[in-house]
């Protein structure tokens, strides 16, 4: 496109991440608000992790993938993604946003069938995204939710490849990748992201992190733990048969025995109820959910 940096004015941070900061901008002339997310490119490692966030933002090309318009080298070296803006911030906003009070099930049920359908897309096109967590969910005012952040995404060539050269690391990782040979080292890539949606979906319906106490700041040793040697995470008794098995098929330890995201596009907890009135469910705690405006 035919826009410059220089066109572009910075109105605040909307967050800060490993890799930079993320900035609300609005181009001058047209008034159309962006996200404008700088990486800092610094050594060998770093340009590798930041050329493939950069490949797969600008061959992805679905409303369920956040758009990325615009790639600028800055002066000092860095690169600039311009993206879409997300009014309404990401999921883990939201969550906090209500004092993590827990989402109702209609509600999850159309978050649910949207990132399938983004995990869909991706991986239809052999890229595991591999950081799925409410911050990566980015949600606007229409009530649609779009995957963000590829900082540490790959593009796989054979589906087995086992996909263990993770830099960094997250809460949401599953255990295979932890400990590969435990889970008998073949193991199909993209179940990783199943896993990592189960565990989002829960966090959001119980309000804390599921596999350790609500509060708790673990060290990662503990967390390692939970995760590879835990039981599964405990459901209030309030929750539908549909629920309870959605999440037992996302968050099965054994990657094989773990849903793929074609199977759980069709599983009741996501075809069961009637899509508008969850779509309705989701719109509505998104309104309710706004921090006051500031002008
Ligand atoms: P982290 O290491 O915390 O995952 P990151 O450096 O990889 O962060 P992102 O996850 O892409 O960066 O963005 C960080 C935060 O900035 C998001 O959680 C979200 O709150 C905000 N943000 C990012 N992109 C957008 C966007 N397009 N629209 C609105 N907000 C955004
Ligand atoms: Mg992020």
């Amino acid at each position: 496109s035919d826009l410059r940096l220089s066109d572009l004015d910075k109105i605040k941070i909307l967050g800060h991440g490993n890799g930079g900061t993320v900035y609300q901008v609005r181009h001058r002339l047209t008034g159309v608000l962006y996200a404008l997310k700088s990486l800092s490119v610094g050594d060998s490692i770093r340009r590798r992790q930041v050329s493939r966030e950069v490949d797969i933002l600008r061959f992805t090309d679905s409303p369920t993938v956040v758009c990325c318009h615009d790639v600028f080298s800055t002066p000092s070296g860095d690169i600039a993604l311009l993206l879409e803006y997300m009014d309404a911030g990401s999921l883990e906003s939201i969550l906090a946003a209500r004092s993590r009070r827990p989402f109702p099930e209609a509600a999850l049920a159309a978050i649910s069938r949207q990132v399938l359908l983004g995990l869909s897309y991706l991986h239809s096109h052999q890229i595991v995204h591999r950081d799925i967590k409410p911050g990566n969910l980015l949600v606007n005012a229409a009530g649609e939710i779009k995957i963000a952040d590829f900082g540490v995404s790959k593009i796989i060539r054979r589906s087995l490849d086992p996909c263990l050269s993770y830099v960094g690391t997250s809460a949401y990782m599953s255990p295979e990748r932890f400990d590969p040979d435990s889970y008998g080292g073949n193991y199909d890539a993209y179940a990783a992201d199943v896993w990592s949606l189960g565990l989002t979906v829960l966090e959001l319906h119980l309000g804390h992190f599921p596999l350790l106490p609500p509060g708790q700041r673990p060290d990662w040793a503990t967390l390692m733990c939970a995760i590879c040697f835990g039981e599964p995470p405990e459901m209030p008794e309030t929750v539908s048969g549909d629920f309870r098995d959605f999440i037992s098929r996302c968050l099965q330890k054994e990657s094989s025995k773990r849903w793929s995201v074609e199977q759980l596009l069709a599983h009741p907890f996501v075809v069961g109820r009637d899509q508008s009135e969850s779509d309705r469910a989701f719109c509505d705690l998104i309104s309710s959910s706004q921090p006051p405006v500031d002008f």
